[in-house]
């Protein structure tokens, strides 16, 4: 697989020409796609690659000396070797290939509730997790006796640091945050965050499922313990994750699930594991996404996070300015540090309706409570219209959009 060469200037007319799906009609509307945060379009070169894995090597990984198990288990194997620059891990072997974000935050929280976590013992999240960095949590603290403690927010949707600063102490076993919030696009102080846990000897697992395709990540950097993201909301195929863990974590917390790859020998006395990655990769993975992810990586690198971000943090002041000038529109989220996410509200008109009404004119938005309906409860609503901004929308996206809900309101309030 050749390396791509980076985009000297962003170019988004040429991006959007790399994804297909983007030139369709919805209700005889051109797609206005702003649901990027529930999951990415992919470009061509991801859709040829699941193309050419199917067409030409298809077969099973890690297992086959023919040559095309060798072929897919070379290529599924490129994936965790490009994954490890673009965390910068310090070993490929840190890097856990999984079904997605949900599935990484179980491993985590079921391996790691096992091996440290013990009666009396706390776990910290924040007012702002999605579904899939709670229940886990909620889990391990009944099997093993500890309590959940959930860090405040203000009312821009920001944490609030001193509280969480009062709830660290020598039983804190756990700090799992979000890196941005999918409901609100908070961008939370996360080397803070790590930095404070370390000092009473808690690690932390970064919930990076909305940073991972806006912001460039440094695992080393920030000395965080785990951290997880999906495939599929990084222009890559679903059914695809990743976990990062510290090796010193990794080696010390028992298997996730027995059988495949996991194993080094069976007996019926006794099973001894295998070495890191494979301890905590049992069966058949889902190969073609873990293939394809590779490609996904390649085209974030050859446009380039750092642009990606300029462009996306452009359209974002540009959204929020033109919708606040809708009447009754009332922003949900307004911290000081944002990324890629608007919810809002028309007041006196329900989420749901101005998202039908907004799909009328092919405008694609998610509405509802984002999976975070602790979140809505905080803030007394059932759920929000939510736009999500990804690396090919463009200025005349957010003018659909807020003509869209101008529509909206004049038929609904
Ligand atoms: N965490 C956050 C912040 C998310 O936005 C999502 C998905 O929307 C998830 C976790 C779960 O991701 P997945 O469904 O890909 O496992």
């Amino acid at each position: 697989m050749e390396e791509p060469a980076v985009l000297e200037r962003f170019d988004v007319d040429r991006i959007r020409q790399d994804f297909p799906i983007l030139t369709r009609t919805v209700n005889n509307r051109p797609l206005v796609y702003l649901d990027n945060g529930a999951t990415t379009q992919k470009p061509r070169q991801v859709i040829d690659a699941i193309v050419e894995y199917y067409t030409q090597y298809n077969s099973n990984v890690h297992r086959g000396v023919h040559h095309l198990s060798q072929l897919a288990t070379d290529a599924f194997e490129v994936t965790r070797r490009k994954l490890k620059p673009f965390i910068n891990s310090a070993h490929e072997h840190e890097v856990i290939l999984t079904k997605g974000t949900t599935e990484s935050i179980n491993l985590v929280a079921s391996c790691y509730g096992k091996a440290f976590v013990h009666a009396g013992d706390e776990i910290i999240i924040s007012a702002m997790e999605h579904h899939s960095n709670i229940v886990p949590w909620q889990l391990c603290c009944e099997e093993r006796g500890a309590t959940l403690k959930v860090i405040p927010i203000n009312e821009a949707g920001e944490l609030d640091m001193e509280a969480y600063r009062s709830m660290l102490n020598e039983r804190t076993k756990m700090v799992a945050i979000t890196y941005v919030s999918n409901a609100l696009g908070t961008v939370n102080p996360v080397k803070d965050i790590i930095g404070l846990a370390h000092a009473v000897g808690a690690p932390v697992l970064l919930d990076a499922a909305q940073a991972i395709q806006h912001l460039s990540i440094d695992v080393q950097a920030l000395d965080v313990d785990f951290l997880v993201f999906s495939g599929h909301k990084m222009y890559g195929p679903t059914g695809i994750g990743v976990l990062y863990g510290k090796e010193k974590w990794l080696d010390a917390m028992p298997p996730y699930q027995g059988g495949g790859e996991m194993i080094k020998e069976v007996t019926f006395e006794k099973t001894t594991y295998n070495e890191l990655p494979f301890k905590y990769e049992a069966g058949t993975p889902n190969i073609e996404a873990g293939i394809c992810l590779a490609y996904a990586i390649d085209y974030i690198n050859s446009v380039g996070l750092d642009q990606i971000a300029r462009h996306e943090h452009d359209l974002l002041e540009y959204a929020t300015g033109h919708l606040l000038e809708v009447p009754h529109i009332r922003l949900i989220g307004t911290a000081r540090e944002k990324s890629s996410v608007l919810s809002f509200l028309l007041d006196g008109a329900h989420p749901y309706d101005v998202g039908v009404i907004l799909d009328k004119l092919g405008i694609a938005v998610r509405t509802g409570h984002h999976c975070t309906q602790p979140l809505m409860d905080h803030y007394g609503i059932p759920g929000t219209v939510r736009a999500s901004i990804a690396m090919y929308n463009t200025k005349a996206d957010i003018d659909a959009l807020v003509t869209g809900v101008e529509r909206a309101a004049a038929m609904l309030l």
